[in-house]
């Protein structure tokens, strides 16, 4: 189809192959995506530089978000790289993992709260505004990974979840500053899928089970499948879609009860 033949697209936030970003990434190459990509930490830069190959580039760069010189840096490097972007694809989320796990009252501590604000949702705000000179006018696109904790209550899933409740609402605020220079800024909310990230919530074998016996779907989504609908929001086929947030979680979301058969 090569919907995105011509856009140039970084993606900050790769991990591993099971990351979202790699699913976000593999779709946005197959529909014809100049890429670029950001990882965190030098540990992870052999690695994240051969998947940059895999799907031809090597505009391959360390960013840690929590620094505002590492921001700027990051998109100077993909701006030149690319001679611009059309496309800024935020993949980043991070809180102590003791904060993870436990009741929320308790587990939530002001130093992890401060942690998982500044990283999951401020980066978002920090990193669009940085790229705000280069993104393309009139089809420029923002897009953002956010979680069901946003909007509703559940288990482990903790200081995240006003996270993603403040993430979510940047989304739209941003949507509505920038959306007169036609850059559209939009969240996926992506049900749960087995990535190092996910790895740390407590009990999360047990949420994907829960998800797959619950969504109209009878299963959970894959990194490809939000990937996919990553790369449509993405794409001028969604130029008409801004200040939103889909839900690519096999219908979860829309369920009020199941009965046992
Ligand atoms: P992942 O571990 O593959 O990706 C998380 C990324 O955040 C990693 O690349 C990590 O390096 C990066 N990161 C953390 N702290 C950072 C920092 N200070 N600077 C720069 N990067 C930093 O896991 P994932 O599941 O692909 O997560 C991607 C996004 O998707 C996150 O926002 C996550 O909350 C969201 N999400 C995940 C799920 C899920 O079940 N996996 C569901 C819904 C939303």
């Amino acid at each position: 189809m090569s919907f995105l033949k011509g856009k140039r697209a970084l993606i900050v936030g790769l991990a591993s192959n099971r990351s979202i970003a790699w699913g976000i990434a593999r779709a946005m190459h197959r529909e014809g995506a100049q890429l670029a990509f950001s990882y965190q930490g030098e540990k992870l830069a052999a690695r994240a530089q051969d998947m940059g190959k895999e799907l031809g580039t090597d505009a391959v760069f360390e960013c840690d978000v929590s620094e505002d010189a590492a921001i700027e840096k990051l998109i100077a490097d993909a701006a030149k790289a690319m001679g611009g972007i059309d496309i800024l694809v935020h993949s980043v989320g991070f809180a102590p993992r003791e904060a993870l796990a436990g009741g929320f009252t308790e587990s939530t501590t002001r130093e992890a709260w401060r942690i998982a604000q500044d990283i999951s949702a401020y980066s978002l705000v920090a990193l669009t505004r940085a790229a705000r000179p280069h993104l393309a006018k009139n089809g420029g696109s923002v897009l953002t990974l956010s979680y069901l904790g946003a909007v509703r209550a559940l288990p482990h899933y903790n200081v995240m979840g006003p996270a993603k409740a403040s993430l979510e609402a940047a989304v739209r605020f941003l949507a509505q500053d920038l959306g007169h220079e036609g850059i559209r800024v939009n969240a996926i909310s992506a049900g749960p899928i087995k990535t190092l990230a996910a790895a740390g919530i407590a009990g999360f074998r047990k949420m994907l089970e829960h998800v797959a016996n619950t969504a109209p779907l009878g299963r959970s989504v894959s990194a490809e499948e939000v990937g996919d609908a990553a790369a449509f929001l993405c794409s001028d086929l969604a130029r008409g879609i801004t200040g939103e947030t889909l839900y690519v979680d096999a219908g979860y979301h829309s369920v009020g009860m199941t009965l046992p058969e």
